[in-house]
């Protein structure tokens, strides 16, 4: 109940502003579109020409406009423009036909909606349009603060307040992103110092967006800096679903469109491209994931990962030779935007924010408190009537813009998608349900569970089912590359050597500082604490930059082209990236198992495990119950044609199993506790200090040993620190080494700050012997206190474990033939070859899923799975068989058991010599359908029947001789059946389009068309 009033506190501002309208819809319709066009719907409004609808519509109210747009099949995309002033307002250009476009609008905009159909069968969509009213809050006092935070205990209490902390920090401060005075004053109370780095975060970023305006108006723009071309401004997620489409259909050799399997709250699907030479194969090359935005806000993290993809796709078609030599041995899979729902709504906020002309004072001030959106879009639900009196209007799930609802400041809805990884889920630095400041309105509040939600799901999906061997996710901002663990405890991780020397590298282009990730501080539930500990792939986060989370565009191209100060000598994050890739590459920085087998046979590496999170810490920060849930990689290629394969995978020990925890005691004990009492220092600390040594009054230092280790004798795994003082008092304490004098030196090694009573730390594994000061600091008035130092043996050796890939050949229909253990560590090449047992299962399975059942046989309009007046497309797509040849106006099939199929389908030729009409009607569709197999019969006849018997049953039929062959044609109701014999016998068995045969003249012509095609 406390949080609950807690929470209503903090938000009687909202709770205070009128009742926003429910969400409007202004238009729900059908859309029908002739044909389909291969054009781009969201670059400007269309006029005349094909392939597309418009309706028009008025914005009722200020606030958030949301277009959907359904189709049954094809791809279809949808954009909603400013009637006037032909701006875009939203757009949304995904893969598919399930499209959401959503942006800002005033009230009386006017409104042309787009509707495009791109390809596909389905000529009709369902398009709505909805209008929600949003209420301008209070004047946003969004500011960036720098807090000094002198030692870990500081920084962990820092993150314990539920303020939104930034990625910027080093080493005695985090940057903190303060949403108004209720911020500051829980710094202030909790006595932090910070001084503001940017005092009005809205301002500046109103200031970039037109800067960015005025420069491309002047073009004084550096031409071509981005891989792209793009200059100007930051990608809408309609730019980005664009392009790779883009990209995908006009580079198909070499870029793959991806969907990931689940789709957002808002009903997103989240895409990806994946880029190599012959992408389209399962070749067992080692796999980079380049991932962008799962902070919402951090715009320019999906920027240099798209730009990674042009970097690819450019460089490839330039035969740039590094390029071609990577793109030859490597993948590389870049989803720029992880969190689309909650990156639209940032975006298209700093797009109103920047929009010109009038109104836009209005637009800006309701959408700013969006642009910092940082999390997904979860609608938060666990104490749902806290923020509306109406308990029916709760807020639908997915919508991060929830009119006059509490969406802004440390309140904001949804789950920090960096925070919700399995690993190491639910420890520190990741925030609970529950307490408010904090609780799930915190901005790294952590989802109910390891993986709830479906943004790292989607992650774990793809890492799960690819050999990823190299990961970058990008976020902002810090300049930072940080590799696991997230958490200091973990202790450095077993790959730590190479980890950190690919780190470096990469840092040494960019010029950021390389470092494990808990330097920042302790957080747990990242992308890498699942990644890398359960997959052994090498992971990495970039915090890009030092200008916040979205700066002047600019900035982010001189990140990635290395202009900027801090990279020095340094290529930039395109450098560091190619490092990245180069590393991928490196069959010394993973494992590769080679050998032979049967060409076309499946090779399957699957591995099962159980993964823990961290002891779940709850609402009051007690670490409760450890959690556990199955975890399975299941990961396939194809052996190629030459029988010989060279698969680059992840070592078979996750890093998890195979590091060591404790160590084996020496046979001695632990040394004797030391007892101190004291009095505290007057007069008190004004406030916690920045620097050491900077509050000078009220500390008491007090001198302790820590005894060596003597084998047999002395055995000290730990040192426990405790420091209890009188109810009334507020003492903490902080441990450093002592010089030779006594007196405290460097950083703090350990300190405890909780406000608890007694203060305790503990240090270790294996502390360094010698002497230490314990620093008292005294907040309050006059006291005593008793210091106790306790040591304990080593934590109990669990040695780090082993384990296997269970490596299988199979048939490309599953049939396992063999299945083997296989162990291989890091820089590991092995050898696996598999004979004649898994050739025999993967030839069978070849033939059954290459070559066309017969099933069905002979109908009126199909043989088997062949159907007249299919489009050649769709008929590819039905058969789903490997096509023997195609040539022309023939498509050639094998058949199970023996024989072929050959699908005939208009050729220029035959086209130009038909009736208009008929042309149209037979466009593209197939017209003949014939087979060789003896398992197609009608009445008997087949392959192989004797033309005496042949004629003796048909009656009515006409023949035809066309070079070699005679045919034989039988009227049908829907079609012509047709037998083509060679030397007395029926060669083959199908059918004809009947209106294409109508005549003798039109039947040779039909036939020759084919007949001249090697029939
Ligand atoms: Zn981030």
């Amino acid at each position: 109940m406390r949080r609950y009033l807690a929470a209503s506190a903090a938000l009687t501002l909202f709770l205070l502003a009128p009742a926003s309208a429910a969400a409007g819809e202004i238009l729900s319709t059908d859309v029908s579109v002739a044909d389909a066009v291969k054009r781009s719907c969201i670059d400007a409004p269309l006029s005349g020409g094909q392939g597309y609808a418009a309706r028009t519509a008025t914005a009722p109210a200020s606030g958030w406009v949301s277009a959907r747009l359904n189709a049954r099949s094809g791809d279809w995309d949808v954009a909603i423009f400013n009637t006037v002033t032909r701006q875009r307002v939203a757009g949304s250009a995904a893969f598919g036909a399930s499209e959401i476009a959503e942006g800002f609008v005033a009230r009386g905009d006017r409104l042309t909606v787009q509707a495009c159909r791109r390809s596909g069968a389905a000529s009709s969509a369902k398009l709505t349009l909805e209008s929600d009213a949003v209420k301008a809050s209070a004047p946003q006092e969004l500011s960036l603060v720098r807090v000094a935070t002198p030692s870990a205990a500081r920084k962990d209490e820092l993150t314990r307040l539920g303020l939104d902390l930034t990625e910027h920090g080093g080493a005695g401060f985090v940057e903190v992103l303060l949403h108004g005075a209720d911020d500051a004053k829980a710094l202030r109370e909790a006595k932090f110092i910070f001084t503001t780095t940017i005092g009005d975060l809205a301002a500046a970023a109103r200031r970039d967006r037109a800067a960015e305006q005025r420069a491309v108006a002047s073009g004084n723009v550096r031409a071509a800096a981005f891989p792209s071309g793009r200059t100007g401004t930051y990608r809408r997620l309609d730019d980005y679903n664009n392009e790779m489409k883009q990209l995908a259909e006009a580079n198909p050799g070499i870029v793959k469109p991806i969907t990931l399997p689940e789709r957002t709250f808002l009903g997103r699907t989240v895409q990806g491209i994946e880029i190599s030479e012959n992408v389209r194969a399962r070749d067992g090359k080692p796999v980079f994931f380049q991932m962008g935005v799962h902070h919402a806000r951090e715009w320019p993290s999906g920027e240099h990962a798209m730009e990674w993809a042009y970097e690819l796709i450019n460089g490839y078609k330039a035969r740039n030779p590094r390029v071609v030599r990577l793109m030859g041995r490597t993948r590389t899979i870049v989803v720029p935007i992880i969190n689309p729902d909650g990156f639209n709504t940032s975006r298209e906020a700093g797009q109103a924010t920047g929009r010109p002309g009038g109104g836009s004072q209005e637009i800006a001030n309701l959408a700013t408190p969006y642009e910092y959106q940082r999390k997904n879009c979860r609608i938060n639900n666990t104490a749902p009537d806290d923020f509306d009196s109406t308990a029916d209007d709760d807020p639908a799930e997915g919508d991060c813009v929830q009119a006059g609802k509490p969406n802004v400041g440390i309140t904001q809805f949804g789950v920090d998608p960096n925070r919700n990884y399995g690993g190491f889920w639910g420890g520190p630095g990741a925030s609970p349900s529950g307490d408010v400041p904090g609780g799930d309105f915190a901005q790294d509040y952590r989802g109910t569970g390891p993986f709830s939600e479906p943004e790292t799901r989607n992650v774990r999906d793809l890492v799960s089912k690819r050999q990823v061997t190299t990961l970058i996710t990008n976020h902002t901002f810090s300049n930072l590359v940080l590799r696991p663990p997230g958490i200091q405890a973990q202790g450095p991780s077993v790959d730590e050597p190479v980890y950190k020397a690919l780190g470096d590298s990469m840092a040494a282009e960019n010029g950021y500082a390389s470092n494990p990730s808990y330097t920042l501080y302790d957080t747990t539930g990242g992308t890498e604490d699942w990644t890398y500990y359960a997959t052994g792939s090498l992971g990495f986060t970039f915090e890009i930059g030092l200008g916040g989370f979205h700066p002047l565009y600019a900035d982010t191209v001189a990140e990635y082209e290395g202009t900027t100060a801090e990279a020095g000598e340094g290529g930039g994050n395109r450098e560091a990236y190619f490092k990245a890739l180069e590393n991928t590459a490196n069959a010394s920085r993973h494992s590769v198992i080679k050998g032979g087998a049967f060409p076309g046979a499946v090779l399957r590496l699957k591995k099962s495990f159980t993964t823990f999170t961290s002891p779940v810490i709850d609402a009051d920060g007690v670490p409760g119950r450890t959690l556990s849930f199955p975890d399975v990689l299941d990961t396939t290629m194809e052996v190629p044609a030459s029988g010989d394969f060279e698969w680059h995978i992840n070592p078979s020990t996750r890093p998890v199993a195979d590091q060591d925890i404790g160590r084996p005691p020496n046979g001695g004990a632990p040394s004797a506790p030391t007892n101190k009492s004291g009095t505290a220092s007057q007069p008190p600390c004004p406030l916690y200090f920045e620097a050491p040594n900077a509050c000078r009054t009220g500390v008491t230092d007090e001198v302790f040993e820590i005894p060596a280790q003597q084998p047999g004798a002395v055995d000290n795994g730990f040192a426990t620190i405790k420091l209890a003082f009188p109810e009334e008092a507020d003492l903490d304490l902080e441990i450093y080494k002592a010089d030779s004098a006594g007196k405290a030196t460097g950083a703090p090694v350990s300190s405890s700050a909780s406000g608890s009573n007694p203060e305790q730390t503990t240090i270790g594994p294996d502390p360094d012997p010698g002497k230490y000061v314990a620093r008292v600091i005294n907040y309050t008035g006059g006291t005593t206190y008793d210091l106790n130092i306790t040591f304990a043996g080593p934590r109990p050796f669990k040695p780090g474990v082993k384990e296997t890939w269970t490596l299988t050949c199979e048939g490309v229909d599953g049939k396992v033939a063999q299945s083997r253990q296989v162990q291989i560590d890091r820089g590991e090449v092995k050898t696996e070859s598999f004979g004649a047992p898994c050739a025999k299962v993967a030839a069978a399975a070849i033939e059954k899923r290459d070559c066309l059942p017969t099933k069905g046989g002979v109908r009126p309009r199909a043989l088997g799975k062949a159907r007249l007046g299919r489009t050649r497309s769709r008929q590819r797509r039905a058969l789903g068989a490997k096509r023997l040849k195609s040539h022309k106006g023939i498509d050639r099939y094998c058949v199970r058991g023996g024989g072929e199929m050959r699908i005939g389908y208009p050729t220029k030729r035959l086209s130009s010599k038909i009736s208009k009409r008929s042309r149209k009607r037979v466009r593209r569709k197939a017209v003949l359908a014939i087979s060789s197999s003896k398992r197609f019969r009608v009445n008997r006849l087949r392959a192989g029947t004797s033309v005496r018997a042949l004629r003796e049953r048909l009656r009515g039929e006409q023949r035809y001789r066309v070079g070699r062959s005679v045919w034989f044609m039988m009227r049908g109701k829907r079609s012509r059946l047709l037998f083509r014999t060679q030397k007395g016998k029926v060669r083959e068995v199908g059918l004809a389009d009947k209106a294409l045969t109508s005549t003798k003249l039109g039947t040779q012509r039909f036939l020759r068309a084919w007949d001249r095609r090697g029939l």
